[in-house]
């Protein structure tokens, strides 16, 4: 597992464009942390690194925002207020599923069964201000993506 710190608001920022900028055309990716640890701020820097310069609202009442850049297709989803993991199935998951996309879940834990597995899991965890995440790759795919985030150490 690997551990990153995170003082400040644009450091997360600064850090999900790190990881935007790296994605694979299709990749699903985990957002855990409790209300208010940064989950919605990194996805704001991640689209910035996929050359998205929107604004970028959060899904908190919405469930999903959607976006569409050249050939990408994200979908950003908060799970928070799901009442059954089936409500995904309605929003249209599986059509999605269809193509090359990037699925990005707030609170993957609501979707229990029903979300895909994930490529890559961030934990964010709160250090007063500052924040520590914490990366695990699942698929080769994933794990490829922590290995190019993860800070380099001194030689
Ligand atoms: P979540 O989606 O996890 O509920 P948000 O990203 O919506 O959280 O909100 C995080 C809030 O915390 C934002 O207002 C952000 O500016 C603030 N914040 C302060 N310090 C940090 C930090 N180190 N990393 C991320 N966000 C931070
Ligand atoms: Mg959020």
């Amino acid at each position: 597992m690997t551990t990153i710190h995170i003082p400040d608001d644009q450091s997360m920022r600064a850090f999900g464009a790190d990881l935007g900028r790296i994605l694979p055309a299709a990749a699903v990716i985990y957002l855990r942390g409790e209300l208010g640890a940064g989950k919605t701020t990194l996805v704001r820097g991640l689209l910035r690194g996929l050359g998205y310069s929107g604004a970028v609202k959060s899904p908190t009442y919405t469930l999903l925002e959607e976006y569409e850049l050249g050939q990408r297709h994200i979908y950003h989803l908060d799970l928070y207020r799901l009442a059954d993991p089936e409500e995904l199935e309605f929003l249209g998951l599986r059509d999605w599923l269809e193509g090359d996309v990037i699925l990005i879940f707030e609170w993957p834990e609501m979707g229990k069964g029903v979300a895909p597995e994930a490529d890559l899991e961030i934990d964010i965890q709160y250090d007063c201000t500052a924040r520590n995440i914490m990366l695990v790759g699942y698929s080769g795919a994933g794990k490829a993506l922590v290995l190019a985030l993860e800070p380099k150490k001194e030689s």
